[in-house]
């Protein structure tokens, strides 16, 4: 059976990609940072639905976590065919002129120094040139990053437009290794991150505003997560696909 590891799957987008890939015959290691409850709830969706389930407590920030992560996969399933760079936070909603350097720093290490370790890892399992089957990878990235959120959060803004660049140099560097590198790019979702950010009112003051006129569910996210890693993506590398209803 094909593996797939999802970072931040405790809620979310993380837990929807989890039991979708599961759902899509996937044994699936999943990570959580802080709620361990939550990432055994979703760990026991995976298993009813068939397919085996690993948690993995990493904060994506930490390379230590990262390594022992991926190594955790290594013994426990001996393969690594997928992974679902998903972990992510907004920190403090507000102004740029008000940023404090402590959430900035937390910002980019969680959202851009997690993704380059967790992308450098999965390389390092994937890549052909180094005796690996080949693989996919997908990145959770924002559309803040083209929007660049003003008044809200530059900084997350600024952190996803990181991770696509990651994207689109990554797919290009492993192209001929096996590894296709792509990127789904979420308008508003309805998960716990706006709330969490500070700001729980904010999805209804925006849905209004969406071309498609909803918000839209981390189901239809992971959908978008699974085709891409899927061989019905397999002429696709290097793109950042929108997931916003138009927004
Ligand atoms: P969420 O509901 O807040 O879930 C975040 C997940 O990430 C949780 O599983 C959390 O684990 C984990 N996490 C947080 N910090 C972590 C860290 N340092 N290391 C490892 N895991 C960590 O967020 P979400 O809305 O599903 O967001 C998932 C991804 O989608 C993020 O990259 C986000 O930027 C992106 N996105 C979301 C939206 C949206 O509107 N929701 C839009 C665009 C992009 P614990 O609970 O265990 O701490």
């Amino acid at each position: 059976m094909p593996v797939l590891l999802v970072t931040g799957a405790s809620r979310g987008i993380g837990a929807s990609i989890a039991r979708r890939a599961a759902a899509a015959g996937y044994d699936v290691a999943l990570t959580y940072a802080d709620d361990r409850e939550a990432a055994l709830r979703v760990a026991a969706d995976v298993e009813a639905a068939g397919r085996r389930a690993l948690v993995i407590r990493a904060d994506v920030a930490r390379e230590d976590h990262v390594v022992a992560a991926f190594e955790e996969v290594d013994r426990t399933f001996g393969t690594l065919d997928a992974i679902a760079i998903n972990a992510g936070i907004t920190g403090r909603f507000g102004r740029v002129e008000d940023l404090d350097a402590e959430t900035l720093q937390r910002v980019l290490a969680v959202n851009v120094v997690g993704a380059f370790l967790c992308a450098r890892e999965a390389v390092r399992r994937m890549s052909t040139q180094r005796g690996g089957s080949g693989g996919a990878i997908v990145v959770v990235s924002s559309r803040a990053a083209g929007l660049g959120s003003p008044g809200e959060y530059v900084h997350y803004a600024a952190s996803k437009a990181a991770v696509d660049t990651m994207t689109l140099g990554l797919a290009k560097e492993v192209s001929r290794e096996g590894i296709r590198v792509n990127a789904v790019a979420p308008g508003l979702i309805d998960t716990e991150i706006h709330a969490r950010g500070g700001r729980p009112e904010r999805v209804a003051q925006i849905a209004p505003t969406v071309p498609l006129g909803r918000i839209g569910t981390p189901d239809e996210v992971a959908d978008a997560v699974l085709w891409l890693l899927s061989d019905a993506a397999s002429y696709i590398t290097g793109a950042i696909v929108p997931v916003s209803g138009g927004r």
